[in-house]
């Protein structure tokens, strides 16, 4: 009987999405090229992924100004995005946006490349500040991995989600903690992602969707709409 229902739910959302994505040089902490991510992505059977580079104070004081970050930033998304041709692979601009006034991180979506430089310019403001900043944009913020140490659960009001289930094996996501706060919290939007680094981690956690995210508005309008499930492992579990 629950085999019949989890390969109903597959072939219900057959299209395959990694939410969190990093590579290098942008974010310094990955290993992936553009190229090879795009190779191993699309070997997973992957069709879309947003790439989720870190965008945060300790990245940007890596580069001697603004402008080399920022043109480093873009850079690794064009990468990707000319690597992805050559596998009928979707990529979605995203960030993992990092304020000054503590140790969070989020993820961000329905911001475009040509906002870089307000975005830069909102670090130091904070989570509240950046509502404000981008209150007639619709973009989504979901808290990544609430619960790793040293982070904290963000006003709920300022979010539109959080990624509960998050992957990445360095760290401990503590997630039971996460999933009792975003239904205490009533969060709208439940995601997880493989918060991809490095090969081998591909496809631990992947969203399915009906229909390929063709970009960041429409994978908005899926998120917002609920009807999507995740796959962790081989695993299906309804949000
Ligand atoms: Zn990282
Ligand atoms: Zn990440």
């Amino acid at each position: 009987m629950i085999k019949e229902y989890k390969k109903k739910i597959e072939e219900c959302y057959p299209i395959r999405v990694e939410l969190h994505a990093h590579t290098a040089p942008a974010s310094p902490c990955s290993t992936f090229s553009a190229e090879i991510l795009a190779q191993t992505l699309a070997r997973e059977g992957i069709h879309a992924v947003a790439l989720t580079n870190h965008f945060g104070p300790y990245h940007m004081n890596l580069f001697p100004s603004k402008e080399a970050f920022l043109e480093q930033y873009l850079s690794d998304y064009l990468a990707l995005k000319e690597a992805a041709k050559k596998y009928d692979l979707t990529v979605i601009f995203g960030i993992e946006l990092r304020f000054s006034e503590n140790k969070n991180d989020y993820l961000v979506l329905g911001v475009e490349e040509s906002d870089l430089s307000r975005i830069y310019d909102a670090v130091e403001g904070g989570l509240a500040h950046f509502r404000k900043v981008f209150a007639n944009e619709d973009i989504l913020i979901l808290q990544a991995h609430p619960d790793r140490d040293g982070m904290v659960h963000a006003d709920a009001e300022l979010l539109d989600g959080a990624e509960i289930f998050n992957l990445y094996p360095g760290y401990n996501p503590h997630t039971a903690i996460s999933a009792k706060w975003a239904k205490e919290e009533q969060l709208p939007i439940i995601v997880g992602g493989s918060d991809l680094h490095h090969p081998g981690g591909e496809g631990a956690c992947l969203l399915r969707t009906r229909e390929r995210p063709e970009n960041a508005e429409t994978l908005i309008e899926v998120l917002r709409s609920g009807d999507y499930a995740l796959q962790i492992g081989g695993s299906i579990v309804l949000p």
